[in-house]
């Protein structure tokens, strides 16, 4: 009956019927999806520019969809905040990532990866204990999951987020701000809060070659970094210009279109393979 509530709620929100009626139909879609475990993760690599090599990759999840095939994040996740979803897709998606982890790590791919959090995750008191159960069961050790939280969340409640996250990087998970820069960065969380890297959103880096402005943002936060101690990811490298613009401003990590679209774990292996013989 709360799910119900919840299907009204967002069909009142569109003004479109045959829009509203389609949504609908997503809402039940996505929950029998969950069930039928359609759910899966393609991987786009993170190339440490220190020490030259992919150290890392980003899981990012897409709705295998059985008639519309493979469906973007972007039309499911706030469907699946809104019907309070989203424990089951990251409990799902945690799942995932750390099992293809550890095949990498038993294939000798040594191989971090990083984990998007939504909203609810952090309000999840059970969410570290969970981590932790994934990992031990996979013999992954948490130094190898990174969890990436936007600023946007953090900003929109940075005191309850504050002990979930401070309860994972004790167990030594990595914590990461994502789309560093949109949600009018407040540098008090960056004070408050215990994070490990800073990932400035791809709108300043995507044009730091040819833009005046976004270089100088991209310049200073990779000092903003630096000065806090943590390190910089820059995300949406599109051309190889921006690489080495990057390279020169010593950003630490990158990671975009330029070096690999995200791809199926397999793909990624031998994309590896081919690139670290
Ligand atoms: P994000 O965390 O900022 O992830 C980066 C997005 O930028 C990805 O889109 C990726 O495919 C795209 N991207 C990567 N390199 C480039 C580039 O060079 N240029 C451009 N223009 N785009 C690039 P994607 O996979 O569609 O994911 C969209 C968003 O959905 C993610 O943004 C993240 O916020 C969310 N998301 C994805 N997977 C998960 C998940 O498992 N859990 C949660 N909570 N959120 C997720
Ligand atoms: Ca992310
Ligand atoms: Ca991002
Ligand atoms: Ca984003």
């Amino acid at each position: 009956a709360k799910d119900d509530h919840i299907g009204v709620a967002v069909a009142s929100t569109v003004t479109d019927l045959d829009d509203g009626r389609r949504r609908l139909a997503t809402l039940e879609e996505l929950r029998a999806g969950l069930d039928r475990g359609e759910l899966i993760l393609h991987y786009q690599p993170q190339l440490n520019l220190t020490a030259d090599a992919v150290t890392g990759v980003e899981a990012l999840v897409r709705w295998n969809h059985p008639e519309r095939g493979l469906v973007y994040p972007d039309v499911f996740l706030p469907l699946a905040e809104r019907a309070g979803l989203m424990g089951r897709l990251t409990s799902q998606v945690l799942e995932m990532a750390i099992e293809q982890c550890r095949a990498w790590r038993a294939d000798g791919l040594k191989l971090a990866v990083a984990v998007n959090l939504s909203a609810s995750n952090l309000q999840d008191t059970a969410l570290p204990g969970y981590v932790a159960d994934v990992l031990s069961r996979h013999g992954v050790p948490s130094a190898a999951l990174h969890l990436e939280v936007t600023e946007e969340i953090l900003m929109r409640d940075a005191a309850r987020a504050t002990d979930v996250l401070a309860e994972l990087r004790a167990m030594g998970v990595r914590l990461a701000v994502d789309d560093y820069g949109t949600g009018y960065s407040s540098l008090a969380y960056l004070h408050a809060l215990p994070v490990d890297d800073l990932k400035l959103d791809r709108a300043f880096v995507a044009h730091c070659d040819t833009d005046p402005r976004s270089a100088a943002i991209v310049k200073s936060t990779v000092e903003l970094a630096h000065n806090l101690g943590m390190r910089m990811i820059a995300e949406g490298v599109e051309n190889g210009a921006a690489l080495e613009l990057l390279r020169q401003w010593d950003c630490d990590l990158v990671q975009g279109y330029h070096l690999s679209r995200p791809q199926p774990p397999d793909r990624l292996a031998a994309w590896l393979r081919q690139r670290q013989p």
